[in-house]
């Protein structure tokens, strides 16, 4: 019921098909979590809060009819696979630069049946330059990757200009938002605009942050792997 709950206080339509998907995704996690690393939310009400219901926050800032998104560090799929579970139009690229995991979001996405969705095992650093991903989504978005300063150059090369990147950040942001500043500046971000949601069926709160590219972002960016992180801009 929690699930179905939160799905209702996010305006968010289901049926029989999506709720089996999203039972589909939480077993085979839950199988797969005993292997490798995945998550280290295991129990099922946890699952739906904190993973699926959180993941489904962009919609209440975001209107995803037929947007192309890309997620950034999306890890064991969050919150790129219950977006799309959720809002079967959206087209989502899924990348992260731990193999592993991109192969259990392979398995996900058959035993699912979910379509215009792909996974690229690889570093943001390096696909933010090919021209094929550079600048050509509508979206990017990231939850528990890395500093808004880091993580603003990973994602931002990815946006067309005049959309959106969007980091699902917690309730403590008013010290990164200054210290990324800077970094959002040079990568032709705008002034982050904050969204504070309750995540439904819990106490949690969510400052969504929102950065519309205002011009293309200059060639020397991203830096190489690891730079990033290394030398915050
Ligand atoms: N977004 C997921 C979530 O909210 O549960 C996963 C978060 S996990 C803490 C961070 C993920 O980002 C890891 O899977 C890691 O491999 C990936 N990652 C970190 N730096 C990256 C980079 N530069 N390029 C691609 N993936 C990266």
């Amino acid at each position: 019921m929690t699930l179905i709950n939160g799905l209702k206080q996010l305006n968010i339509e289901y049926d029989e098909q999506k709720l089996k998907q999203i039972e589909d995704y939480y077993n085979l996690l839950i199988e797969k979590n005993k292997v490798m690393n995945l998550t280290r939310i295991t129990d099922r009400e946890d699952f739906y809060v904190k993973h699926v219901l959180d993941s489904l926050l962009l919609s209440q800032i975001i209107n995803l009819s037929d947007q192309k998104i890309i997620d950034i560090g999306t890890g064991a799929g969050f919150p790129g696979i219950p977006i799309k579970i959720f809002f079967p139009d959206v087209e989502i690229t899924l990348l992260d630069s731990l193999n592993k995991r991109i192969s259990f979001l392979d398995e996900v996405i058959e035993k699912t049946g979910l379509k215009k969705i792909y996974t690229i095992h690889g570093r943001a650093e390096d696909y933010g330059k090919n021209p094929e991903f550079r600048e050509s989504f509508d979206i990017s978005v990231s939850r528990a990757v890395a500093d808004l300063s880091v993580l603003s150059e990973l994602c931002i090369p990815f946006v067309k200009k005049d959309c959106f990147f969007v980091a699902y950040k917690s309730s403590e942001i008013d010290k990164e938002l200054i210290k990324a500043k800077n970094a959002i500046n040079i990568l032709s971000g705008s002034d982050p605009y904050i969204n504070k949601i309750k995540v439904p069926c819990s106490d949690i709160v969510r400052n969504m942050v929102i950065i519309k590219k205002k011009i293309y972002t200059p060639k020397l960016y991203p830096r190489n792997p690891g730079i990033p992180s290394k030398k915050p801009l």
